[in-house]
């Protein structure tokens, strides 16, 4: 199954100039829901996941599906003034403004394998501020997932030495 096919291509959203890569389309359809879900998920089948944090809110969706697949727990990462107990904050810069991040600061466990989890790797900052997160918290980071990654944006340089997985590339 070619995913690429059922992407939408949104120009000048949600800003002039950004091309927005809309998952929507992929996730209505019922094969392209089962194979994204597969392809983040095989790669990691023999990781050992503990648990799979996902990145508000498109991450929500497949890192939740990802977990379940993996026989693991999953972790919301959510915009600032969500979470309803203690939580823990990074700040970061998005490919189009600014925004924080945060998670309880018991959601992980000291040493258990983390999994990350989001639909796109752009500029990377979301991705990095989620990996402070995690090991501020005491996960011991395995890997972060992405359906998507923007080459251009050169995303990874801001994950150095983590292992960056990506299904699609553009
Ligand atoms: P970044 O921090 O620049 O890597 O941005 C990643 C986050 O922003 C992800 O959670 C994506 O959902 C969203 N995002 C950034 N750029 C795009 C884009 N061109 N199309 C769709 N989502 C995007």
């Amino acid at each position: 199954m070619d995913l690429k096919q059922h992407i939408r291509h949104v120009p000048d959203f949600p800003k002039p100039g950004i091309l927005f890569y809309d998952i929507t389309t992929l996730l209505r359809s019922p094969a392209g829901l089962k194979a994204t879900i597969e392809r983040l998920s095989t790669p990691y089948a023999g990781a050992r996941i503990d648990v799979v944090v996902g990145i508000e809110s498109r991450g929500f969706i497949l890192g939740a599906a990802v977990a379940e697949r993996l026989g693991a727990g999953f972790i919301p990462v959510r915009k600032p003034g969500k979470l309803p107990a203690k939580s823990i904050k990074e700040t970061y810069a998005l490919e189009y403004g600014t925004d924080a991040l945060e998670s309880h600061a018991d959601a992980v466990d000291s040493g258990q394998r983390v999994l990350i989890v989001d639909d796109v790797l752009a500029t990377g900052g979301t991705a990095a501020a989620a990996t402070q997160l995690v090991r501020k918290a005491g996960g011991d980071l395995s890997g972060l997932a992405f359906l998507i990654e923007l080459l251009g944006l050169n995303g990874k340089a801001k994950l150095p030495g983590e292992k960056v997985f990506s299904v699609l590339q553009y």
